[in-house]
């Protein structure tokens, strides 16, 4: 029997009913062995009979007394037996197995597993004694995921069968450099002490090992395609003294070393031959935008074009506004192209975009439409990078050959994360605000306290400075979500009285929308309400105070996020969390916001009390679904894995020696990752 072979015909499941093993997805032998226990149980201690109590599950061994089948109105039969040690003895009775009755007899040791009720045991697991392997009782026994036709005792069975069948052929794909650097256990004998371990060591080490080979193949995946897509050359930009000067000089301030250290990160890679692919993370207001204006002008100065990619058209207006504004004076030619863009207007910039007339477009997902066509694209820039799929950034990065690709994140990401979801990039981090940035005041309120919170707003207006209040998105239902915030809308209208105050959701029209985002930017709008549209990067320094209602429904980077917004105009500012429930939970979680506003410590506690898979919020986080390996618990692990990894491919590009190793990539990872140098 071969790691490919179906599973059908193995013991144990041959009683399943058919297409059972495929509602849990498995149907190769490979898919079986694969298929870990959700958890173990000892049931290695004996119990005498005489101590177990009603109600309790137990492991028993003990000898058969007598068997017999007995049968109710001669329909319904049960086989009973009654089993004694030197402590006692107890009846088990077993349903709807009548052939029992002829297998057990009177004389045999039997172990069993069962609960006690009515001083009996019905249906309990158990085993004859008779010397060989116990696959069910009188040791650690595996707990698996079952389905409907599948039992417990029957996947055992096949598991321990379909083990031993391959335990002779199966090639381990970790090279044995690394398995002996790591002092890993053998693949067969992991795989065996998974399922079937003898002790809780061998169960530790079993899944150390195949903790460590999830995350060595994932790191291995990403290496290889990190080398491919470094190995073609890309765009090579110029740049020199005198152009970091004058665009410098367009800058109306100076870079901090955090902004300066990463310009000269991304300026080496624009400079070198292979493509950039670099991930810029900085905290909501460090400063990406200056950086990537950087960028774009290098590649500019160097006679390439720019695109920029924005999520939202307040986004895509706002950083082009900031950016003109900058430019101001230069022969740089700067557009933007949003969905609401008129047609006649977009006709004439995609026109001039591909007669190469359009030095720098800003724009959302309108970029990505096939119509949109560069004559020499240079560099292209993803802002809130989260905001995209891998496949929207393609479309777009292939609209020219092999350009430089910066994407940027205002999310902290935790290391592990990075490492993995973003793995093949370069990183890059901001660290460090600009002056004057001073972090909110943040304050967790009941619902019943939120006065506190509105006579901040109000007394803030009376000050001249404005506000934000931000109700939650609703997942996938943008009425709920509009709903909501129109709701609190009216309600807010009365409780500011006075005060002009502006409603923004998804479901605003274009036009009502850049009003009210240009008044409140010009200081004639006090107070913005909206959803979490807002969450990117709207920048008026003037506004001091933040309200976020339901703040118990959003995951913490993201309130990190929507706190960024306020504490840009060096007065002091004020984040008010209210939380319609307050229980014990939410107010740990919250409390969290009080205490920091370091995004990095934010995020790492994001991932602990969310998980990796609900920290991005989003289905395009590019993560794997692990199955041992936790990367909270494992990130240890995930740095030797990586190094491991990197280090391999460092010394064979193409794993020519490793047939399995390459083998065990493209079972995993085929739809994944382009494979092909070594498929
Ligand atoms: P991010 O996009 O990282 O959230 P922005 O690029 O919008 O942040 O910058 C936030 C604010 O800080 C903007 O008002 C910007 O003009 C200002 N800023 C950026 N860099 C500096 C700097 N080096 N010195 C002073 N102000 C800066
Ligand atoms: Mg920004």
């Amino acid at each position: 029997m071969r790691l490919n072979d179906p599973i059908d015909g193995l013991p144990g499941l041959k009683m399943a009913r058919p297409g059972a093993m495929a509602g849990l997805g498995l149907t190769t032998v490979a898919d079986l062995l694969w298929h870990l226990p959700r958890r173990h149980e000892d049931r290695r201690a004996f119990r005498p009979i005489a101590s177990v109590a009603e109600g309790e599950t137990a492991i028993l061994n003990g000898t058969i007394e007598r068997v017999r089948l007995a049968r109710i109105r001669g329909r319904r039969g049960y086989t009973s037996a009654v089993v004694a040690d030197q402590s006692g003895r107890i009846e088990l009775r077993w349903w709807n197995m009548p052939w029992l009755a002829k297998s057990l007899e009177t004389g045999m040791e039997l172990v069993l597993y069962g609960k006690v009720k009515d001083g009996r045991i019905t249906q309990p697991e158990y085993e004859i004694v008779r010397g060989e392997d116990s696959l069910h009782v009188g040791r650690i026994v595996p707990v698996y995921p079952l389905t409907k036709g599948v039992t417990g005792p029957g996947l055992r069975r096949a598991m321990y069968v379909a083990l031993h069948e391959v335990e002779e052929t199966m090639p381990d794909p970790l090279p044995e450099s690394v398995r002996e650097r790591r002092a890993l256990p053998e693949l067969t004998q992991a795989l065996n002490d998974i399922h079937f371990p003898a002790d809780r060591k061998s169960l530790e080490e079993a899944k150390r090992r195949l903790r460590y080979d999830e995350l060595f193949l994932f790191q291995l995946a990403v290496a290889l395609q990190r080398r491919r897509a470094r190995s073609q050359p890309g765009v090579q930009h110029r740049w020199s003294e005198e152009l970091d000067e004058r665009i410098c000089a367009r800058l109306p301030f100076r870079l901090t070393r955090a902004q300066e250290r990463v310009v000269r990160e991304i300026r080496d890679d624009l400079c070198a031959t292979a493509p950039m692919n670099r991930l810029l993370q900085g905290d909501v207001g460090s400063g990406k935008t200056a950086v990537a204006l950087y960028a774009a002008l290098v590649s500019i100065a160097n006679r390439r074009q720019v695109a920029l990619l924005a999520p939202t058209e307040v986004l895509a207006r706002q950083h082009r506004a900031t950016m003109a504004r900058m430019l101001e004076g230069s022969d740089v030619r700067i557009e933007v192209l949003v969905g609401s863009t008129k047609a006649a207007d977009r006709r004439k910039r995609l026109a001039a975009l591909a007669a190469g007339d359009v030095d720098l477009i800003v724009g959302t997902h309108a970029l990505l439409e096939p119509e949109v066509e560069f004559e020499r694209l240079g560099l292209v820039v993803v802002d809130e990078q989260h905001k995209f799929g891998v496949r929207q950034r393609a479309k777009l990065i292939r609209k020219g050959v092999r350009p430089d690709v910066l994407v940027m994140t205002a999310t902290p990401i935790p290391r592990s994360l990075a490492l993995t979801a973003f793995g093949d990039l370069d990183v890059s981090v901001i660290d460090e605000f600009p002056p004057g940035r001073r972090p909110p005041e943040t304050k967790v309120l009941a619902a019943r306290s939120r006065g506190i919170a509105y006579r901040t707003v109000r007394g803030e207006a009376e000050a001249g400075r404005q506000s934000y209040v931000i109700f939650p998105l609703v997942e996938d239902s943008d009425e709920i979500d509009a709903a909501s915030a129109q709701q609190g809308f009216s309600v807010l209208a009365e409780v500011l009285s006075g005060l002009n105050v502006g409603l923004v959701t998804g479901r605003t029209p274009g036009a009502e929308r850049d009003a009210i985002m240009d008044g409140f930017r010009a200081g004639t709008v006090d107070v913005l309400v909206g959803t979490t549209v807002l969450e990117v990067g709207v920048d008026v320094p003037n506004a001091s105070v933040i309200v976020i209602e339901n703040a118990e429904r959003f995951g913490l980077s993201t309130l990190h996020q929507l706190r960024g917004r306020v504490g840009r105009g060096g007065t002091d500012s004020y984040c008010f969390l209210v939380a319609k429930k307050l229980s014990a939970d939410a107010k740990a979680r919250l409390g969290i916001m009080e205490e920091s506003s370091d995004g990095f410590r934010i995020a790492e506690e994001d991932l602990r009390l969310r998980g990796p898979g609900e920290f991005f919020g989003t289905r395009q986080h590019g993560l794997p679904e692990f199955r041992v390996a936790d990367l909270v618990r494992d990130q240890d692990v995930l740095r030797r894995a990586r190094e491991d990894a990197f280090d391999l491919l460092e010394r064979e590009p193409r794993l020519a020696r490793y047939a399995s190793l390459r083998a065990e990539l493209v079972r995993r990872f085929a739809g994944r990752f382009d494979l092909y140098d070594i498929g």
